[in-house]
């Protein structure tokens, strides 16, 4: 088989990992000449799948051969669907040639399980360090760790990859033994906190060595010693949503114990897609995109706004099959709970603390930040949020500054209706 079809179908086979996002490693660099590749994104040409995901690694799997055979899964052993397997020096080749040809900012390497997971993981791992050991390459590498891979093979990995991650693929252990007999969700727990232990090392390591006061010999530049990196972006995991009936709330409970557990950077949320020779307890559509879109904005509120997971979803009453336990799909998570907590509004922006404006729909983190800094010196009007380009149309109802308050606003019983976005058609021409 030529290389040119492997790599049709083995990048084909990966389009379905959603987490694929390169932010938050270290800086490398290479120039000066030594090496190859940049963490850095100049020069750097993103494109992007179908459905909108941004493509601009190299992502790929090693081979789409799988011995298991998870239900939702291309790839899986029951699947009649061409197979392709690369050779450890097969994608060494092609990243470098990528990246040379500025296709490229870095390997995103996944694989199906082959033998063994141990054998799979030492593929993967190899391929990370031919990268970095022989040829010097500075860019950017997610592996995907298989689950039950040997702590030590993850180790390994730790110290090749700026970003590692380990699937949970399915929000609930009850999902995964329907949907992935073969796979054990303790297991996939115990290797995310093996990688938390190697990565809080590595950080501690780090600030030790930052502590350290810097050698300097009279020739030479004062330098630190390097404290030793262990996947410097931390790790990644991704949930399937819509393959099962769990709600939103269920996921979002999920989440939350996956960042606080094992500090995760980021949870992903892939919406199911059907695939060919489906088993019959799948269902027959894809959720809609927005639903994996609601997710990630909820996802944020508990990252940076300071939500607990279980206010932003309002729990499904008893025999409630309407939308309880579900995101609302016309408006965003944080509007859906302002709305229905319109006691806690309007919102003093002269007076509320910061955590009181984060939860104000329409202001976001910086315009939050925007607004304490301008409070310390003026009384705001509602000149100063025009000029801070405040969303004014989703803000006004839930404020009050010196000049405006928003009075029976509030309990207008057609307010959601007001605020919810205007649908527009998309068009073909316009920039
Ligand atoms: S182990 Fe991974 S590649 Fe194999 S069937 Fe399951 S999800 Fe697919």
């Amino acid at each position: 088989m030529t290389l040119q079809r492997k790599l049709a179908i083995l990048a084909d086979a990966a389009k379905y990992d959603a987490s694929c996002a390169s932010s938050g490693t270290s800086k490398r660099s290479s120039v000066g000449g030594a090496g190859i590749g940049s963490t850095e994104g100049s020069g750097i040409c993103h494109s992007y799948a179908p459905d909108g995901r941004c493509i601009s690694l190299l992502k790929i799997l090693l081979t789409n051969f799988c011995q298991y055979d998870c239900l939702y899964c291309v790839n899986r052993v029951s699947s009649n669907v061409p197979r392709a397997r690369f050779t450890v020096q097969e994608v060494v080749d092609l990243t470098l040639d990528f990246y040379r040809r500025n296709c490229i900012e870095g390997l995103f390497l996944s694989s199906g399980i082959i033998q063994n997971p141990d054998y799979t993981m030492e593929q993967v791992v190899e391929v990370a360090r031919t990268l970095r050991e022989d040829h010097d390459f500075r860019g950017y590498i997610h592996l995907k760790t298989i689950p039950d891979a040997s702590p030590e093979l993850l180790r390994r990995a730790g110290l090749y990859a700026d970003r590692l991650s380990i699937n949970v693929e399915l929000p609930t252990d009850q999902g995964l033994a329907t949907l992935a007999p073969e796979k054990d969700g303790a297991a996939i727990r115990r290797s995310m906190a093996n990688l938390r232990v190697h990565i809080d090392d590595a950080r501690g390591a780090a600030r030790d060595a930052a502590a350290v006061s810097v050698v300097s010999m009279p020739t030479s530049m004062p330098r630190r010693a390097a404290a030793p990196k262990f996947a410097p972006a931390g790790q990644s995991t991704q949930m399937i949503v819509g393959a099962d009936a769990t709600d939103d709330r269920t996921i979002l409970s999920t989440s939350a114990n996956l960042y606080g557990a094992y500090r995760l950077r980021r949870v992903y949320y892939s919406a199911f897609s059907p695939i060919p020779d489906a088993s019959s307890s799948l269902p027959l559509a894809a959720p809609p995109m927005v639903r994996e879109h609601r997710l990630y904005q909820a996802d944020w509120l508990m990252r940076f706004y300071g939500f607990a997971h279980d206010e932003i979803v309002p729990p499904a009453a008893p025999g409630d099959s309407a939308g309880g336990g579900m995101l609302s799909l016309d408006v965003d998570p944080k509007l859906a709970w302002a709305l229905a907590h319109r006691d806690r509004f309007p919102v003093d922006l002269n007076a509320a603390p910061r955590e009181m404006l984060l939860r104000v729909p329409g202001l976001g983190v910086k315009a939050v930040e925007r607004l304490l800094m301008a409070r310390r010196v003026r009384r705001l009007r509602s000149d100063d949020l025009k000029r801070l380009h405040v969303p004014l149309k989703k803000v006004m109802a839930f404020v009050e500054v010196a000049d405006h308050r928003p009075g029976h606003a509030l309990e207008a019983a057609d307010l959601a209706a007001r605020l919810k976005p205007v649908p527009v058609q998309a068009s073909l021409f316009s920039a």
